[in-house]
């Protein structure tokens, strides 16, 4: 390895320092760079294409099941914002205001919004009329901005941050459970078909629900560090904010009756939690699903062997990009194949072609699988098809590897001690009745920073009920208080 390409690897081990990994990755990697403010960050094209990876997947969803885009102001007038104050506590502490524009002082403050349901509702109650203008769905994709003031990760902990929100109106409770539902199934696909991360799907306690809903609903996924991150949410805000905003709506009765509203997001922490999943002490781990780069291919020559080279690995590229393959070839003459290897390793290119002479020779092509350098030498006649079957075995690969780390991390616990022990020994989630009562969460969060991060939900016949099943035991693992709910404990992000 040359100096260069020492300097271009990662030096931090994910296992043991996994916070400056995680930094060291996104930079070496080129995903984003730290903006001169604090809390922001840039980033940087092979982050943005991650980004966009993910709002194809979810946008195209959206609009198969009745969504419409729309764009509403950055800026919140503040009696918007008092006026959700009815409903909820709200962000307060968090919110950015401007209060000045040109030299002007502002008559009003305007916040940087936090999140828009306090502007697109009183938007949504202009719009409904009849019970013909439901259900109403709407998106944005946007960022907002909340003023924490914590140490910055990138795509896990900005303060401003791009998401997705969307915002439904519907004539029915039921028509609004089933929208909670169907966004939480598209967030569900979303990890589990296209960042290649097993969820967990259930919903945040009563005492850390969204405020102003009814139920929050999650997907959480587990991170190796042990850590739970909360995937994405969908709430169902009941008649709350429609109360608030006066959302009503002519029944088919000539009635007037109240809408039941939802609300529903995923943010670019989706890419933290792919970065964190994955990838290794080499770097940047992509499933071919998202990779922006899905196949490298890396000619190996000689002066007299590299038009031969050259010629037939041009012919391969074109091949798969006609097959509709994300590819690069990199002919580069200045960087030696090593380099080149290490790099794309580092960038996380699932798949590289290596083309040397021999290849040419036996009309070959050597695969190495990024995850796990495995190796494979394939016909040149076949291209298409293997490298179409080794992107799926990738996917698969880092799949399972996921699975196995969550399937292996849920242990129940039984006592206050039981629940300590073993977040403190094994992180992962920690199964056990609970009470209800929030001061039992508290006493576990007090001692080891570990919350409730979800309840499961009960699953009748492939979809949620709603409600949290049973537990075998009855005793709530912390208070020992009869206890009729399941909590899953975690250290989160
Ligand atoms: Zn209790």
């Amino acid at each position: 390895m040359s100096d260069e390409s020492q300097e271009l690897g990662i030096t931090e081990s994910k296992s043991h320092k996994p916070g400056e990994w995680y930094a060291e990755v996104v930079q070496k990697a080129n995903l984003a760079d730290y903006a001169p403010m604090g809390g922001f960050i840039v980033t940087k094209p092979r982050g943005y294409a991650l980004w966009e990876g993910i709002q194809d997947a979810l946008d195209g969803w959206f609009k198969e099941t009745g969504v419409d885009n729309v764009y509403f102001p950055l800026f919140i007038p503040e009696s918007f914002l008092e006026r959700e104050k009815d409903v909820v506590e709200g962000f307060d502490p968090e919110v950015a205001w401007v209060t000045q524009g040109g030299h002007e002082e502002l008559e009003e403050r305007l916040a940087v919004r936090p999140t828009s349901e306090s502007i697109i509702a009183p938007f949504m109650a202009d719009w409904v009329r009849s019970h013909r203008d439901l259900p109403l769905r709407l998106n944005q994709w946007c960022s907002v901005v909340r003023w924490e003031a914590t140490e910055t990760k990138p795509f896990f902990r900005t303060k401003e941050f791009m998401w997705q929100e969307g915002h439904t109106a519907h004539a029915s409770d039921e028509g609004a459970w089933d929208e909670v539902w169907t966004r939480l199934g598209q967030y569900e696909d979303l990890y589990e078909d296209v960042l290649a991360i097993p969820v967990l799907r259930g919903k945040k306690p009563e005492h850390d629900k969204f405020p102003g809903a009814d139920t929050t609903t999650t997907v959480e996924a587990l991170m190796p560090d042990g850590k739970s991150v909360q995937g994405g949410t969908s709430h169902n805000l009941g008649q709350s904010f429609a109360e608030a905003f006066d959302i009503t709506f002519a029944d088919e009765d000539e009635e007037e009756r109240t809408a039941y509203t939802t609300s529903w997001g995923v943010s670019w922490r989706a890419i933290g939690a792919l970065i964190m999943t994955h990838s290794d002490d080499q770097g940047l781990v992509l499933p071919p699903t998202i990779a922006p780069t899905q196949v490298a291919i890396v000619p190996i020559w000689q002066e007299d062997t590299k038009e031969d080279v050259l010629e037939y690995s041009e012919n391969i590229a074109d091949e798969l990009e006609d097959a509709g393959f994300r590819v690069e070839l990199d002919d580069r003459d200045e960087r030696n194949p090593g380099f080149k290897f290490n790099e794309h390793e580092l960038n996380g290119v699932p798949l590289r072609l290596e083309i040397g002479p021999y290849e040419v020779e036996d009309e070959e092509v050597t695969m190495v699988h990024r995850p796990d350098n495995e190796e494979s030498v394939e016909d040149r006649d076949e291209i298409v098809e293997s490298v179409d079957e080794h992107l799926d075995e990738i996917y698969d690969k880092l799949y399972e590897t996921a699975e196995e780390n969550l399937e292996e991390n849920i242990r129940e616990a039984h006592s206050p001690e039981e629940i300590l022990g073993t977040i403190g020994k094994h992180g992962g989630y920690v199964k056990t009745p609970w009470c209800g009562d929030e001061a039992c969460e508290e006493a576990i969060k007090e001692k080891i920073a570990a919350e409730i991060v979800m309840q499961p939900l009960e699953d009748v016949g492939g979809h949620s009920s709603g409600e949290v099943p049973e537990p075998e035991h009855d005793e709530c693992g912390v208070c020992g208080d009869p206890a009729d709910e399941i909590a899953y404990f975690a250290k989160s992000y």
